[in-house]
């Protein structure tokens, strides 16, 4: 059975940009509950081992790189069927490729710099949520 958990991240371009309120409203809108949230910075090396699947990629130093350059927006969400749900809500990695309606579609300017994270699969939905929220910080 699909999991009621998902993580993700208003991403440094998408912050500096003020688009957080509409990512959140969106987010809202499409029945997510938010259940631990936080403004906060990662250093190189937390960007690093966050994405730590891509290491060795061409793109990986500069998605580092990118991801240590700005404040970022990190959430626990809730919803039925989450990972999937909130994939379909976010659209394609490429947001030329991302439907029309969707997060990246609206607010993305590059493959990169593509405004959001959505996890990938139940398993790194609670890897992810591990990695940026204590018991206490969760309602
Ligand atoms: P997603 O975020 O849709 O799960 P991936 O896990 O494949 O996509 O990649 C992680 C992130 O790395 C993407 O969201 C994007 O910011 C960046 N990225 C992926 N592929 C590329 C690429 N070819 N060039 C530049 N950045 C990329
Ligand atoms: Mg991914």
């Amino acid at each position: 059975m699909a999991g009621k958990i998902t993580f993700t991240m208003i991403k440094p371009s998408a912050f500096r940009s003020n688009y957080t309120g509409g990512i959140l409203k969106m987010i809202n809108d499409a029945g997510f509950v938010i259940k631990a949230m936080k403004l906060t910075r990662l250093s190189k090396e937390q960007a690093g081992a966050f994405y730590e699947v891509h290491k060795g990629k061409p793109f990986y130093e500069s998605l580092v790189e990118f991801m240590s350059s700005g404040p970022i927006v990190a959430a626990m969400l809730e919803k039925e069927n989450a990972v999937d749900d909130f994939r379909t809500l976010i659209g394609a990695t490429n947001p030329a490729n991302a439907a029309e309606g969707t997060i990246r579609k609206l607010y993305a300017v590059s493959l990169q710099e593509n405004a959001v994270h959505g996890s990938d699969s139940d398993e790194n939905a609670n890897i992810e949520c591990d990695f940026f929220f204590s018991k206490i910080e969760i309602i």
